[in-house]
Formats: C-alpha cells, sequence, structure tokens
C-alpha cells in the first residue's frame, strides 16, 4: 500500500515523502481513507502508531479542498491533553501543510497568551489547543470557535484522566453541530464510549493495533530489586551497558527530581519532566535529551505522554505504574518504527501485584531476574513499618514547623495524580 493509492494530494504527498515516510502505517491506511470521505472516525490508537499524521493528512487535505473566503477562519481544532502532545502536533501540521495554503497555530497553558493572541488574529485555519487554554482565550472573546467544521480529541483517554471532561464538555457546546468529529483513544473505557455516543455521528471504528502489539517488538525484562538499591542498579545497567539515551518513568514529580539529582551525581546526565516544571524547563530539558546533551530523562506518566521521541532504545521503569495500560504506554516509547527496544522494570517486593496486572493486560508472563548482588531482602512488613515511621515523622515536622499554630501553608507532597480539579486548573 503506497501512501497515494490512500487519496491524498500531490502537495500532502510530496510533504510526506519529504519526511522519508514510504508506506502507511496500519492506523493511517485504515483511517485516512475514511476520513476524506467525510466520515466520523472513533480510533483506537496509542502514541507510536503513526495517529498524528493519521488525522492530520486527511484533515489538511479536507481543509484545502474547500479553500477559506476572506479573512481565514478557525476551522479545525485538534483538542490534545498535554502542552508538548500539542507542540508536537502542531510541527506535524507544519510540516506537513508546508506546500499547503494554510495557516495553522497552537495554544497552551503556562505560557504569555499575547503572541498566541496576535496569531490566532492575523487569520488562522487549524488551531491545535489544550483545553483550558483555549476555554480562558474564548472566555476572553480572542478566538471564535463558531467556524470550525473539524474535531480532533486526541488522547481522550488522557484528557478524561486529567479531569478535562468538563472542559470537552463546554467546547462542544461552543463549536457548530455540524461536523466532521474524530476521537482518538488508547483505550476504551465505559467513560470514553460515553463520550463518543454523545459527539460522534455514526463513527467508523478504526484499530491501529491490539492494544499491547507495540510491547511484543520490545524485549522487557522486570528485576526484583530492594528500593533502596534501585538507584544503584539503574545506574549500573546505563554505566555497564554504556548506554546514552534512556527514558526512566518514577511515580511521582518529587521522585523524578530526586533520581535525577542522584544520576546526575553519579556522573550520568539527566534531567526530569514533570507536571511541576515550566514549558520552557520541558522543552529545554527534551531538546537536551533528543540532542543527546542529556543522557536520561526521567519523566513521570503524564509529562512522558505523547513525546515523541523517536527511535528510543532503552526505557526503565524506575517504579511501576498501578495502572497496566500505563505500562503500555510507557514502553510504547521504544521499538518504535520497526526498530527494537528494551523496557526494563524495577520491582520492589511492594510492587509485584502491579507486575500481576500487567501480565494480564498484556497476556504474557514477563521474564523476572535478580542482579547479582543485588538479592532483594526487603519484605511488605519492613516497608509498612518504615512507611508509618516515615509518615509520622512528617506529621511531627509539620507541627513542630507550625509552633502549635492553627494557621498552616503547608500542603501534603503530590503525585502528578492528584485531584483532578486540581489538575484541570494546572494545565491552564
Ligand atoms: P505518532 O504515533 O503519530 O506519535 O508517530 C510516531 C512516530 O512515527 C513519529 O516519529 C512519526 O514521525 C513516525 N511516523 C508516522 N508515520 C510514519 C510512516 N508512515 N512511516 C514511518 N514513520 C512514521
Amino acid at each position: 500500500m503506497s501512501f497515494k493509492k490512500l487519496g491524498l494530494s500531490d502537495a500532502l504527498l510530496k510533504a510526506v515523502s519529504e519526511k522519508g515516510y514510504t508506506t502507511p502505517s496500519p492506523i493511517q491506511e485504515k483511517a485516512i481513507p475514511q476520513v476524506l470521505k467525510g466520515r466520523d472516525v472513533l480510533a483506537s490508537a496509542q502514541t507510536g502508531t503513526g495517529k498524528t499524521a493519521g488525522f492530520t493528512l486527511p484533515m489538511l487535505q479536507i481543509i484545502t479542498e474547500n479553500p477559506h473566503r476572506g479573512k481565514r477562519k478557525i476551522r479545525a481544532l485538534v483538542l490534545t491533553p498535554t502542552r508538548e502532545l500539542a507542540a508536537q502536533i502542531y510541527d506535524n501540521v507544519r510540516e506537513y501543510s508546508k506546500y499547503l495554503d494554510v495557516k495553522s497555530t497552537v495554544i497552551f497553558g503556562g505560557v504569555n497568551q499575547n503572541p498566541q493572541v496576535r496569531t490566532i488574529r492575523q487569520g488562522i485555519d487549524i488551531l491545535v489547543a489544550t483545553p483550558g487554554r483555549l476555554l480562558d482565550l474564548e472566555n476572553q472573546g480572542l478566538l471564535s470557535l463558531s467556524n470550525i467544521e473539524f474535531l480532533v480529541l486526541d488522547e481522550a483517554d488522557r484528557m478524561l484522566d486529567m479531569g478535562f471532561i468538563h472542559d470537552i464538555k463546554k467546547v462542544l457546546k461552543l463549536i457548530p453541530e455540524k461536523r466532521q468529529n474524530l476521537l482518538f483513544s488508547a483505550t476504551f473505557s465505559k467513560e470514553i464510549k460515553s463520550l463518543a455516543n454523545n459527539f460522534l455521528t455514526n463513527p467508523i471504528l478504526v484499530e491501529a493495533t491490539p492494544e499491547n502489539t507495540t510491547a511484543e517488538k520490545v524485549e522487557q525484562k522486570t528485576y526484583r530489586v530492594d528500593k533502596s538499591r534501585k538507584t544503584e542498579l539503574i545506574t549500573k545497567f546505563i554505566k555497564d551497558g554504556n548506554w546514552d539515551q534512556v527514558l526512566v518513568f518514577t511515580r511521582t514529580k518529587h521522585g523524578a527530581n530526586r533520581l535525577s539529582q542522584k544520576l546526575d551525581k553519579a556522573g550520568i546526565t539527566s534531567a526530569a519532566i514533570h507536571g511541576n516544571k515550566t514549558q520552557n524547563a520541558r522543552v529545554k530539558a527534551l531538546d537536551g535529551f533528543k540532542s543527546g546533551k542529556i543522557r536520561v530523562l526521567v519523566a513521570t506518566d503524564i509529562a512522558a505522554r505523547g513525546l515523541d521521541i523517536p527511535l528510543l532504545p532503552h526505557v526503565i521503569n524506575y517504579e511501576l505504574p498501578n495502572v497496566p495500560e500505563d505500562y503500555v504506554h510507557r514502553i510504547g516509547r521504544t521499538g518504535r518504527a520497526g526498530a527494537s527496544g528494551q523496557a526494563i522494570s524495577l520491582v520492589g517486593v511492594d510492587e509485584v501485584e502491579y507486575v500481576r496486572g500487567i501480565e494480564k493486560l498484556l497476556g504474557e508472563k514477563l521474564q523476572s531476574e535478580v542482579v547479582e548482588g543485588f538479592q532483594p531482602t526487603d519484605t511488605i512488613e519492613q516497608l509498612k513499618k518504615e512507611a508509618a515511621e516515615n509518615k509520622a515523622r512528617h506529621q511531627k515536622g509539620r507541627r513542630n514547623a507550625r509552633g502549635g499554630s492553627q494557621k498552616s501553608n503547608s500542603r501534603p507532597s503530590s503525585g502528578d495524580r492528584k485531584s483532578k480539579t486540581t489538575a484541570s486548573r494546572r494545565r491552564r
């Protein structure tokens, strides 16, 4: 199958060929002709499947087939959960529209709105946005959504996880009812199905691959190890294997910072990327990682979601996620575009349950090993006792810091997955 057979215009084919793509990926092969026919599409696809081109190419074709009259108005809207994903999709839109008369831009929170507003005022056809900033600008009367003909919800499952459902509903009320809709999601929970029922019209269902096929290209290993020795073991893997581009996942932002500092101390250049970092810091870390200046990128699930890091050879789960689907997303960062990759998970005694959940989702057992000199000795009881002691110490420290006063500004520390309202507010 060639891109030409999918019905794409010469201008798009030229841009695709300049990207070096020769054959469409399965999701592109299935989705592109349906979108070009004008159908609503419900697509099951995760990062790494080529889904971005799967919706961007036909969207560009549809927008240009019917050229704008007078001043450009926003006719296509792509909603994404994170700033990084928005920036990445925008990069793709720009590259693929190189030979087309199309103007596009991207908006997200955490940065000054004025340059974004200026670009929109000049007239654009396609807008890539995170929900918070989009609604902010709309509320201020700085953009209009009343001419939208084409709507894409990308990574819809993650949008719901991050508490964006109300924002999405608000956006749906602001855009015309008659439009073409695409919904991309890696998983299909009850909530996603209900969202799909709400806003898709007679959709075609397309599946990139079953949920776990990305995992098949990846060599997966788990290592049982004590919690307190995980950093030492990671350092050993990276140094012994001479690995120079490693993505490491932690469960919390604090954990990401701590690990990154320890790796730096051990002589391994690294950066942490998570929801508390400014947009500039995240972009800088990702650029440094891509260019090879930074050897290890330590990330939380939400921050890493959707990052386009091609041909990543190694992914390490410093801690396992408690949601098995997140494991599949994490290891989907390696073994891309036909290349093989390696995914290593460090498993403390308290994480063995998570391995079971992951194995159930994958339908296979994961290889479990112990590195010589790193035989685990922790027991669940001991970890529970330590956690209780830490908590008591922490509470005592807070009481002392308050000095008996009832007024306290201290807030509990938290990971990326805290309350949905906070997460949603923070992303605006
Ligand atoms: P995505 O799933 O959209 O994040 O894409 C994953 C990666 O695959 C990106 O680096 C794309 O540039 C690349 N890609 C997308 N489509 C193709 C294709 N047809 N052939 C080769 N690489 C592709």
